[in-house]
């Protein structure tokens, strides 16, 4: 059985999906988001790092690994002892990355176990991959939470390392199944926060049926620490973060229209 690569598990999430959640972090994915909160994600393979750790005042490199192997059944077991938690709160399994779509294999093997215990299962995708790879495991999805970041193709590509042509058409095909899909768009200063682009993705959202909510999710520089520490420069970081107020007119805009829509996760 093909093993995957898992670089982080949280337990009680509440942001990622309904009710108390544990997220899985899959490692691996095809984009280069330039505000991106996990780039020891990106890359597929186990990484070796180090971080400092203080002893009496004295500074250790101390090497770790970003990343682990872990076959679906050992992953099932690992999750469903937070059942009781899921179960309680109407909540479940978030796989999340990195882009989790880039271990198709592995992800469906997992959601297909989890979906025979009667879990709620999410993927929180960016929707950059084959559509057979989604219609592969929409039987044993139970949310997708779709990563929708800007319409307009070359800023996409250049803020992303990536088209958006494929990503808006595997939204439109949920669409037209009727898949149930929550839509998150980070809220990137010189990116899509402008009013622009925020009408150009109304626009888009307000053709698609199967829309639970639209999620505004402000930019911060949470990840700026992380950066950092793995030696990666980022020239956004010199951008504030977003106040959930800054984002109120583009709230009430998604509103009027009948969207329903939150700022946050
Ligand atoms: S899609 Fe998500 S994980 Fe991938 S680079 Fe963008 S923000 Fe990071």
């Amino acid at each position: 059985m093909e093993k995957g690569v898992v670089f982080d598990i949280k337990r009680f999430a509440v942001n990622d999906g309904p009710g108390i959640r544990t997220a899985v972090f899959l490692k691996g994915c095809p984009l280069r988001c330039q505000w991106c909160h996990n780039p020891e994600g990106l890359c597929k393979e186990i990484e070796q790092s180090t971080k400092t750790v203080k002893v009496d005042g004295v500074d250790y490199a101390m090497p770790y690994s970003i990343g682990y192997e872990i076959t679906a059944d050992e992953l099932t077991k690992e999750l469903l002892k937070d059942c009781i938690f899921m179960e309680e709160s109407g909540g479940g399994v978030t796989f999340s990355g990195g882009e989790p779509m880039l271990q198709h294999e592995f992800l469906q093997q997992v959601l297909e176990k989890l979906h025979q215990r009667g879990i709620h299962t999410a993927v929180d995708t960016s929707g950059l991959t084959p559509w057979t790879n989604i219609e592969s495991i929409i039987p044993f999805t139970s949310l997708f939470l779709y990563d929708l970041k800007c319409i307009d193709e070359e800023r996409h590509r250049q803020f992303t390392g990536v088209s958006n042509d494929i990503i808006l058409d595997n939204l439109r095909k949920l669409s037209e199944r009727g898949v149930p899909v929550q839509i998150r768009i980070p809220v990137i200063p010189t990116f899509n926060y402008n009013d622009e682009e925020m009408s150009s993705i109304l626009s888009f959202v307000a053709q698609l049926r199967n829309v639970v909510r639209v999620d505004l999710l402000p930019y911060h520089t949470i990840a700026q620490s992380k950066y950092e520490r793995l030696g990666i420069s980022n020239s956004l970081f010199e951008h504030k973060s977003l106040k959930n107020e800054e984002l109120q007119s583009y709230f009430t805009l998604f509103q009027e229209q009948g969207v329903k829509v939150s700022i946050g996760g």
